[in-house]
């Protein structure tokens, strides 16, 4: 059999770490299977799916590298992939049930339904619809037909009792009284397909053989099972994925920080670290590797290592990560994948490909995202004109002896006006010159030096940063930090 999987996204915002970590389970369960991975856009709530949506899940998507075979815009022979395209199959299908006895036409009025929902609730019992249609025959139909020209399709739930039993492969035997279901609707008065109709109906043509998903979507299985068979479908595996909490054990939402993939993206995540992070949101291999690359991932991953208990959103653990595969990226490679950083922080500057490379290689090591390289070396990318000192930073240094700060900046000066050849041992030997004769604490040279040249107290290794920058603007810079000392 081949194993066919679907990530069934519904196009209402952006794509989250939850609907990521799926997407991904069902990728690599299907690599791992040489099987197909199809991408099923589920846009039939149309006041809520947006156009820009799609697009934004589809970037998203390829930016983790995980590749359909399946999908809008791709194609393939159980298409199309969009629900909205999809009306006749729906049709057909529901055609196929009514005529089978196992859905019927719905008259009651939706204000006498919400009536009747209303009382449920003010009772407090959950309310189940009344089955007041089941029954019509058709000349009681064809009266009501002129009283409510657009019914409601409702499921025939078999009344028989019971329970409905099925094996899922993350949370084991799942049973659902069937009491406890009613005549569900499958197609709203306007005709459009509910969600666990139009979903069994794709899954069905589709050939899905495993559905993975979220287990939100755990209370829907009886439902879909039930539409399965009266169908003729053969019905699929399920694997309901446990949710995700946030460091505080609530369920992972904003409050936590980013949860979009777009904002990992934009932070500076990398798709390496992500797809390995994600991976391990609820499954494991032996319980202490952490590290894997996409390939060990399709390799290694199996349901059987789902864990059925809620997973914790760890975010110094995904940075720490991300530092791990940052440091696996080739140095050319990294700058690369630097340059859309540095462009959206200070325009289009022109870079000295070896400069350049030398600051990748000096803050490689300590990089946790591609943001902190751009915010570490804004001495350098800033145009000359723009740039500043942190005036805080300048406060904060000069709160002890402002006139003790000016006078070490200008030892400092006099110093590299004799450094030749411009490079950083020249450079550090200055400097550590100046540190003995004023018999101070390096720190207390340094960083006077660091602010005046990079603009912050945190930078790149300062020798270096120098050499980078050029005798020229490195002296332009202290001169101005001098005047703005004396200044104010
Ligand atoms: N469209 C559903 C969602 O985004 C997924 C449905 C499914 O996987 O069965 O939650």
């Amino acid at each position: 059999m081949d194993i066919r999987v679907r990530f069934a996204p519904s196009p209402t915002g952006w794509l989250h770490v939850g609907g990521a970590r799926t997407a991904l389970y069902n990728f690599l369960f299907a690599r791992r299977n040489k099987g197909s991975f199809i991408l099923r856009i589920e846009d039939t709530d149309r006041s809520r799916s947006t156009e820009e949506a799609i697009q934004k899940i589809i970037e998203d998507l390829s930016w983790l590298g995980l590749e359909w075979d399946e999908g809008p815009e791709k194609g393939g022979p159980f298409g199309p992939y969009r629900q909205t395209e999809r009306n006749s199959i729906y049709h057909e299908h529901l055609g196929r049930l009514l005529k089978s006895g196992n859905a019927y036409p719905c008259f009651c009025m939706p204000e006498e339904i919400e009536r009747q929902r209303e009382e449920a609730l003010k009772k407090k019992i959950s309310f189940r619809y009344n089955r007041r249609c089941r029954d019509l025959n058709s000349e009681e139909r064809k009266k009501m037909m002129k009283i409510n020209p657009t019914p409601a399709i409702r499921f025939k739930t078999p009344l028989l009792g019971g329970d409905i039993i099925f094996k899922d492969k993350v949370k084991g035997e799942v049973r659902f009284e069937l009491s406890h279901l009613d005549d569900f609707v499958i197609a709203r008065a306007d005709g459009t397909p509910t969600y666990n109709f139009a979903v069994v109906v794709d899954d069905g043509t589709m050939k899905i053989t495993h559905v993975i998903r979220g287990d939100d979507h755990l209370s829907n299985t009886p439902k879909q099972i039930l539409i399965y068979k009266a169908l003729g479908f053969e019905i699929p595996e399920f694997a309901h994925l446990s949710m995700i909490l946030g460091p505080d054990k609530k369920r992972l939402s904003k409050r936590h920080g980013a949860t979009a993939i777009f904002e990992f993206r934009r932070l500076g995540y990398i798709p390496e670290a992500m797809l390995n992070y994600l991976a391990l949101l609820g499954w494991s291999f032996d319980d202490k590797t952490t590290i894997f690359s996409k390939d060990e991932l399709i390799e290694k991953f199996s349901l059987e290592r789902v864990s059925s208990n809620p997973a914790v959103f760890d975010p110094e653990k995904l940075n720490w990560l991300n530092g791990y595969w940052i440091r696996q990226l080739s140095d050319e490679e990294l700058s690369r994948r630097l340059l859309p950083f540095i462009k959206e922080r200070y325009g289009d500057v022109s870079l000295d490909k070896q400069d350049f490379i030398k600051l990748v290689k000096l803050t490689k090591e300590r990089m946790k995202h591609l943001n902190e390289f751009v915010d570490w070396c804004y001495f350098y990318f800033v145009s000359k004109e723009e740039f500043t000192i942190d005036k805080k930073e300048l406060d904060k240094l000069a709160t002890s002896d402002r006139v003790e700060l000016t006078k070490i900046l200008e030892k400092v000066k006099k110093a590299l006006i004799e450094v030749d050849p411009w490079e950083k041992t020249e450079i550090e030997m200055k400097l550590r010159d100046v540190v003995e004769k004023t018999g101070l604490k390096a720190k207390k040279v340094f960083q006077p030096v660091r602010l005046a040249v990079t603009g912050r107290l945190v930078s790149p290794p300062l020798f270096e940063s120098l050499e980078i920058l050029k005798k020229k603007e490195t002296l332009t810079r202290i001169e101005k930090a001098l005047a703005m000392i004396k200044g104010n």
